[in-house]
């Protein structure tokens, strides 16, 4: 075994996030066949994901704050410390904080088996869809 000593804290792309985003990396990409990948991702208020979806599915767990999801075509949904949503592959959705709190959840996934990409990412959220609260 080895202990991994903490990483710096990472910024969140622009062009893939709205808003101030930083993750911590938990498990770093591993030699095959492991494939896990966990992230803690901490969102400012009224920060969130791009649209994407997930090669091979994501599990969502909500550590912190006040959180929002969405999936295409379904309604935004908020999630508190303790609750895990799981995206399934494919899937396309975005996640990120309430307007009025911070979010962190930990963002659990595994990379393909081919080697192909983790991830699709599109459109940012716009303030519309982010608003469109239940
Ligand atoms: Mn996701």
């Amino acid at each position: 075994m080895r202990v991994e000593p903490k990483q710096p804290s990472v910024k969140g792309p622009e062009n893939l996030f709205t808003g101030d985003v930083w993750f911590d990396v938990i498990a770093a990409p591993q030699p095959a066949p492991s494939r896990m990948r966990v992230n803690a991702v901490h969102f400012s208020p009224g920060a969130r994901t791009a649209w994407h979806s997930h090669a091979v599915g994501q599990t969502v767990h909500v550590t912190e704050g006040s959180g929002l999801i969405q999936s295409r075509g379904g309604a935004v949904l908020e999630i508190r410390p303790g609750d895990t949503v799981y995206t399934p592959p494919g899937e396309w959705h975005w996640h990120g904080a309430a307007p009025d709190s911070f979010m962190t959840h930990l963002a659990m996934w595994e990379a393909p088996a081919d080697d192909g990409d983790e991830a699709q990412w599109g459109a940012h959220v716009t303030d519309e869809e982010y608003g469109s609260r239940p």
